[in-house]
């Protein structure tokens, strides 16, 4: 992608919060139920907390019980990456910005038709924006 950002870990420690850090840089996960945005409802657009890439619609938001915000897809097919993560002792599939490379959270195969996709992501590493202002980047 043309417009990729990169930065140093250093700089990534000097620019984000150390919950933001933490999950997005060295691939954390917030405690179920204590993110800022898991039982929120309001309309906008997700963008991502490191570099302000649009990743989720509000529309594609829905409660999926898990304490986690979670959408039924990204704004954008071309806004995320996959990796297969083997951490944990489990196989699943890690999701990222791809424009900063932020872990996001993981996609599962136990979403609501017809896609049937759940991306589980971190509060911590989304910024809700208002729809119209949702554009450009920091
Ligand atoms: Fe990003």
């Amino acid at each position: 992608m043309g417009d990729r950002i990169e930065r140093s870990d250093e700089e990534w420690r000097r620019r984000l919060t150390p919950e933001q850090y933490a999950i997005c840089r060295q691939k954390g996960t917030e405690p179920a139920f204590t993110g800022r945005y898991w039982n929120c409802k309001d309309d906008g657009v997700y963008r991502c907390a490191c570099c302000g890439a649009e990743l989720f619609d509000s529309r594609d938001k829905y409660d999926s019980g898990t304490g986690w915000p979670s959408f039924t897809r990204p704004a954008r097919e071309a806004a995320l990456r996959t990796e297969e993560d083997r951490s944990h002792g489990m196989v699943r599939t890690e999701v990222l910005c791809a424009r900063c490379d932020a872990h996001l959270g993981h996609v599962f195969p136990d979403g609501p038709p017809p896609a049937g996709l759940r991306y589980c992501i971190n509060s911590a590493a989304l910024d809700l924006a208002p729809r119209d202002a949702a554009s450009g980047s920091r």
